[in-house]
């Protein structure tokens, strides 16, 4: 499935937030039209914290608190679920982590 940036109508990969050619950011995509995918960059274990956020547009500090949180609160099951995440999300493909622009 191909997006396209609203302002220059460059084809972005699902996994981009912002338009590689002129830099505005990608609105109005469905969230869960978008690839969950884990990102080859900025993962802090296996890049689930970092996969949903960018997904999602959450903030990626945000959802890391919370996820350790909730691992502590909840006696191994988000734990479990991270595991389980891991194994399930697929990896970023190299060509998407080349394409995704750097940090603003
Ligand atoms: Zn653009």
């Amino acid at each position: 499935m191909a997006f396209y940036c609203h302002r220059c109508g460059t084809e972005l990969p699902p996994s981009a937030r912002f338009c590689s050619s002129c830099g505005t950011a990608v609105v109005g995509t469905p969230a869960a039209a978008r690839a969950l995918l884990r990102p080859r960059e900025g993962r802090a274990i296996a890049g689930v914290c970092a996969g949903l956020a960018r997904t999602y547009g959450w903030d990626l500090n945000l959802v890391r608190v919370l996820a350790v949180t909730a691992a502590l609160l909840s006696g191994g099951v988000v734990g479990v679920a991270y595991l389980a995440a891991w194994v399930g999300i697929p990896e970023e493909p190299l060509s998407a982590s080349a394409a995704y622009p750097p940090k603003l």
